[in-house]
C-alpha cells in the first residue's frame, strides 16, 4: 500500500466541565486527506481543498504532526498529503487536531502499523501546538481513539476511552464569526477558586459515570461549567439564547464546543437533536448572524481509511 485517503473526524473538546481534559469525536462532519508514501525525505503538502490555509510544511499543522513523527522513526523516506477541508480552521471543532490526527494516523498505517494510537497522540499534540500555542491533546485524542476520551494526565500522557450510549446525538452549530483559538486561551484566568474546582470535578466525575451507565440525566445534570464558559461565552454573540433554546428544545445540555465559537448540545435520539439544531438556529436567524449546523452521532471509531490507493 503506497497511498491512502483517510475520514478525519471533527471533535468536540472541553464538553463543558472538562476543559482540556475531555473529547468527543463526530460522525457526520470531518475533513479527507490523502497520504501518500515518497522517496523523496520530509513532508511535502502538494494540495489543499476547502480552505485558504498554508502549504509550507512548518506552517501546517498537517506537516507539523507528521515531521514529529518522520523525525522520531528516523526519517525513511517522506510523504506527500492533499487535504479535503470541510471542518473550517478556527471553528472550534477541531480543524487542526483532523489535519494532524489525519497525517500521523495515515502514515502510521502506510508505516505498517509502528505506533500505537498514545504515541500518535503525542506527535499529534505537536501540530496543535502550532495551531493554538499550546500541545493540548483534548482534540486529537477522541480524533485517533474514537469515542469519548478523557486525558487523566499530560506528564505522562495517559488517555483513558470512555464509552458512550447508543443514543447520545449532539447538535453543532457554528456563528460564521471566527474565534482563534490562541486568542479565546488568553483571556482565561489561570487561578480558581476551591469552590469552583469543587463544583467543576463533580461534574467532571458525574459526566464519566452517566457515559459509562448510559444515565441521560447524569449526563445532563454534569454539562456544566463554572471557569471557563461564564468568561468564553463573552466571544460568542447569542450564546446565553442559544442555550437556553437548546434546553427548552430538550437538549440534555449544552456548552462551547472547543475554544468556540461553535456551540453543541447533547440530546438522547436524533429527533430531538434535530429539533434542538431548529431552535439554536432560529437565535441566530433572528439575530441575522450566519451559521452551519450538524446533527451527529458520536463516533466510536475515530479516524478510518476510505480508499486505498
Ligand atoms: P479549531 O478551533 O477548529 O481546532 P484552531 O483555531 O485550533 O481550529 O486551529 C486553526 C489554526 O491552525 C488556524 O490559525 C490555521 O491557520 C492553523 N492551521 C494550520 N494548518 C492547519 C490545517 N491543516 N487545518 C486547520 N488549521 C490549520
Amino acid at each position: 500500500m503506497e497511498a491512502v485517503k483517510v475520514f478525519c473526524p471533527a471533535t468536540i473538546a472541553n464538553i463543558s466541565c472538562g476543559f482540556d481534559v475531555l473529547g468527543v469525536a463526530l460522525d457526520s462532519i470531518g475533513d479527507e486527506m490523502v497520504v501518500r508514501k515518497t522517496s523523496k525525505e520530509g513532508i511535502h503538502i502538494t494540495k489543499i481543498e476547502g480552505q485558504d490555509l498554508p502549504m509550507e510544511t512548518a506552517k501546517n499543522v498537517a506537516g507539523v504532526a507528521g515531521m514529529a513523527l518522520l523525525e522520531d522513526i528516523g526519517h525513511q523516506g517522506g510523504f506527500e498529503i492533499e487535504i479535503y477541508k470541510q471542518i473550517k480552521a478556527g471553528s472550534g471543532i477541531g480543524s487542526s487536531a483532523a489535519s494532524s490526527t489525519g497525517a500521523v494516523w495515515a502514515m502510521n498505517e502506510l508505516l505498517g502499523k509502528p505506533y500505537s494510537s498514545l504515541e500518535l497522540v503525542k506527535f499529534a499534540m505537536e501540530g496543535e501546538r502550532l495551531a493554538s500555542g499550546v500541545a493540548h491533546a483534548d482534540n486529537v485524542a477522541p480524533a485517533l481513539f474514537g469515542g469519548f476520551t478523557l486525558v487523566r494526565s499530560y506528564a505522562p500522557l495517559d488517555i483513558i476511552p470512555i464509552p458512550s450510549p447508543n443514543e447520545l446525538y449532539a447538535t453543532v452549530i457554528h456563528p460564521q464569526i471566527e474565534v482563534r483559538t490562541a486568542d479565546s486561551r488568553k483571556i482565561l484566568k489561570t487561578k480558581i477558586t476551591l469552590a469552583d474546582g469543587i463544583k467543576q470535578w463533580g461534574n467532571v466525575g458525574g459526566l464519566i459515570a452517566g457515559l459509562f451507565t448510559a444515565d441521560y440525566d447524569l449526563i445532563g445534570r454534569s454539562l456544566e461549567d463554572h471557569i471557563v464558559e461564564p468568561i468564553r461565552s463573552i466571544l460568542i454573540p447569542g450564546f446565553n439564547e442559544v442555550k437556553s433554546e437548546a434546553l427548552l428544545a430538550g437538549a440534555l445540555g449544552c456548552g462551547i464546543s472547543g475554544s468556540g465559537p461553535s456551540i453543541f448540545s447533547f440530546s438522547k435520539g436524533k429527533q430531538t437533536a434535530e429539533q434542538v439544531g431548529q431552535a439554536m438556529e432560529n437565535v441566530y436567524r433572528n439575530i441575522g448572524v450566519d451559521y452551519e449546523i450538524h446533527v451527529s452521532q458520536v463516533n466510536s471509531k475515530g479516524i478510518k481509511i476510505v480508499d486505498r490507493i
